[in-house]
Formats: C-alpha cells, sequence, structure tokens
C-alpha cells in the first residue's frame, strides 16, 4: 500500500513551482490531491499531468487572501470529501522594492498572500482537520516559509515580514492542535528554481552573488521541497510538530566570510 493511500489532501499554490511539485508527489504516493490557485489553466494542466500518471487530482479556482473564497474552498472540501487529512499553505509572491519606494498596496497583497491566507486556510480547514483526526489520530499541515524568515534580504520587506509571520503563526497552531493529534510544521526553502526565483534572479551576477553564500554552491530545485513535504505528511514524522525543516543547501547554517 501507498504511503499515503486515499489521503485527501489540499495544497495552495499547487499550479507551478513548489506546490506543483509537492502535488505530483503527495498523488504518487497515493493521495487524492485538490490543487487551489486563481488560475484555472495551470490547474487543469496540473490535474491532467496527475492523472496521465496515473493518479488523482483535482482543482479548484480560489484567491486564499479573501476570506470568503476560502470559506467557499472549505465548503466544497465539506461537501465532496466530507474529511481533510492533509493541507500544503503554499501560495505565495513577492515584490521587490526597498522600504521607502515600497506602495502600500504592494506591501498588503504580500503580506495577505503569504501570511494572512495561512491564518483563512488553517482557520476554516482546520476544523475539518480536527474533526478528522479525532477520527483517524491523522492530521498534517505544512506551512512553506523562507530563509527570509531568518535573514533580512533587502528590497523584501514585506515577504521577510510575512515568512517571519509563517514560521511563528506555524509553532502557535502546532501548539493548539497538539491535543487534537495534527501535526502542524514549516517548510524554510532556499533558493529554488521556480518562476518566482527566476523573478528575483534575473541575471548571472545575480546568481553568482546567491551561489557563493550557498554551501552546495547550487540552487535547490522543486523535488526537494517535495521530498520534504512527503516526509512532513508521512507516519515518519508523527512525533514532529512546530518546527521547521530546511530545504536550503545549507545556506542558513553559514555564516558569511
Ligand atoms: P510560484 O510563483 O511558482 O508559486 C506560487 C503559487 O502561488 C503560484 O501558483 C500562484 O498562482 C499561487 N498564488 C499566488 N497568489 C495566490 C492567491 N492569492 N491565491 C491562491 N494562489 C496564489 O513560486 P514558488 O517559488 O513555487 O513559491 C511557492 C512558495 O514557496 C511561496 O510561498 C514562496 O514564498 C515559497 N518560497 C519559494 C522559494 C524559491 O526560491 N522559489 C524560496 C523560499 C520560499
Amino acid at each position: 500500500m501507498k504511503e499515503l493511500e486515499k489521503k485527501i489532501a489540499v495544497v495552495t499554490g499547487g499550479g507551478s513551482g513548489i506546490g506543483k511539485g509537492i502535488a505530483v508527489r503527495l498523488a504518487e504516493e497515493g493521495a487524492i490531491v485538490i490543487a487551489v490557485g486563481r488560475r484555472k489553466e495551470p490547474l487543469e494542466d496540473l490535474c491532467s499531468e496527475i492523472k496521465a500518471n496515473g493518479d488523482c487530482a483535482f482543482y479548484y479556482c480560489a484567491d486564499v487572501s479573501k476570506s470568503v473564497e476560502v470559506k467557499e474552498l472549505a465548503g466544497f472540501i465539506q461537501n465532496k470529501f466530507n474529511r481533510l487529512d492533509i493541507l500544503v499553505n503554499c501560495a505565495g509572491i513577492t515584490v521587490k522594492e526597498f522600504v521607502l519606494d515600497l506602495d502600500e498596496d504592494n506591501w498588503d497583497s504580500v503580506i495577505d498572500i503569504n501570511l494572512k491566507s495561512v491564518f483563512l486556510c488553517c482557520k476554516y480547514l482546520g476544523r475539518i482537520i480536527i474533526d478528522n483526526a479525532a477520527e483517524n489520530s491523522y492530521g498534517k499541515v505544512i506551512t512553506i516559509s523562507s530563509v527570509g524568515s531568518f535573514l533580512g534580504i533587502p528590497t523584501s520587506s514585506a515577504y521577510c515580514a510575512s515568512k517571519g509571520g509563517v514560521t511563528q503563526l506555524t509553532k502557535v497552531i502546532a501548539i493548539e492542535w497538539a491535543e487534537n493529534h495534527v501535526n502542524v510544521n514549516s517548510i524554510v526553502p532556499g533558493y529554488i528554481e521556480t518562476n518566482l526565483s527566476k523573478g528575483v534572479l534575473k541575471n548571472q551576477e545575480a546568481r553568482d552573488k546567491v551561489y557563493s553564500r550557498i554551501p552546495f554552491k547550487k540552487m535547490g530545485n522543486v523535488k526537494d521541497t517535495a521530498e520534504a513535504a512527503l516526509f512532513l505528511v508521512s507516519q515518519k514524522s508523527n512525533y514532529i510538530t512546530g518546527t521547521t525543516l530546511s530545504v536550503d543547501g545549507g545556506l542558513l547554517a553559514t555564516a558569511y566570510t
């Protein structure tokens, strides 16, 4: 039997990058994946890819920074599946501007999409996860934070603030839900090859600068983060909650010399 056979898993930001990698990997292990994102096309493509592998996936279009849309998502999950085993909070954006130049609207968007969405998804999908965990002693929540949660990255004030919030919020939810048999942990990616990082590292000079700081001297890929996610939703991590798992090629472990 596969590790996640028939488990119901919601992956926000599932249409691309790290979220897509996690969605595909969980489906490979038998989970029924519901990929959530704003745009239909990438989600449809993801579901086709998963189904072509003989695995199972659905998609749901929602802006997870909007309370009303997350409530509707929770209603959809309740009505269609009547349970939820796994929630992966992966939706995220970044805006690169110095504090003095950053529009308030951009600040709000980054905080809402990266941080408030985690609060909303846990608030409105949490009851379904907790009720299911009461019956099955299994419930797993992952947040996707960032090394920017721990490091100050110039031009990324809103991003770093939002991810610092995600890391702290993860700990609080982990403690609050520990008695409900729900594990809540955070993955801390370093630099992973996706559209988001391509947007940030636009030229070779920027890449070389980043590589020089990473002990492994290369970026990670979405498979690296997907394997970490698989571990955190598997039974192998049952005694792990409220912690962060860095997938960063050693970036956070090193001092700048
Ligand atoms: P990505 O742009 O490929 O993925 C982000 C996904 O979130 C997209 O599919 C996008 O459509 C979705 N999304 C954005 N706003 C949304 C909203 N309001 N509602 C629903 N979906 C929304 O980039 P990625 O690199 O795969 O990023 C995924 C997560 O990983 C983000 O939270 C990001 O901050 C984090 N992260 C990425 C890196 C990296 O190097 N790539 C490093 C650290 C953390």
